[in-house]
């Protein structure tokens, strides 16, 4: 079976456990963890035909995201960039996260998670201007509700099998 590793990236709170737990486990939990260091799951799904493993390395922790936290990238095929929808901030903080990879580890698959979609009334992130990535890739999602989780890690699994 074909196997790869992604990590979720973004600012603290921005949704990246909420958002792998509710396609892992399809749970979804209120209470917030603070999540320190790395967590890993896997998910066994089916893409376009193709059984494929995900390894998905949750790359959490405190907001001062070091350098070093991003040697957990290493062997990633891909990842998802998690943006908190109602924090305008969490976006120019993902667009750092993407500079920093694209400098360390070259152009890796990856997919764009504005989240918290069910708190649009909220939002601060204009989705109309540019978000410094392939429209296709861009996925509004709510990991209370489930939109748009499924169709976030499938398109990111068919990125990385079309590179491969
Ligand atoms: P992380 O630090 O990026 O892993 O963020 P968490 O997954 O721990 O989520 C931070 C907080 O936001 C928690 O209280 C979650 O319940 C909440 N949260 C995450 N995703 C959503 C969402 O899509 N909608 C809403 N309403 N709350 C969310």
């Amino acid at each position: 079976m074909i196997q790869k590793k992604i990590c979720m990236l973004g600012a603290y709170g921005a949704g990246k456990t909420s958002l792998m737990r509710r396609f892992v486990e399809s749970i979804f939990d209120e209470r917030y963890h603070t999540t320190v260091g790395v967590k890993i799951d896997k998910k066994v799904f089916a893409v376009n035909g193709t059984d494929i493993m995900l390894m998905i390395w949750d790359l959490a922790g405190g907001d001062e995201i070091e350098l070093t936290r991003l040697s957990h990238m290493r062997g990633a095929a891909g990842y998802i960039a998690v943006v908190d929808g109602c924090r305008e901030w969490t976006l120019s903080r993902a667009r750092v996260l993407q500079e920093w990879i694209a400098a360390d580890f070259g152009d890796l698959p990856h997919v764009l998670a504005l989240n918290k979609a069910d708190l649009r009334d909220m939002w601060e992130v204009d989705t109309l201007q540019p978000l410094g990535c392939d429209p296709k890739n861009v996925f509004l999602t709510s990991a209370k509700t489930g939109d748009f989780v499924q169709e976030l890690f499938e398109r990111l699994a068919i990125q990385m099998l079309t590179k491969s």
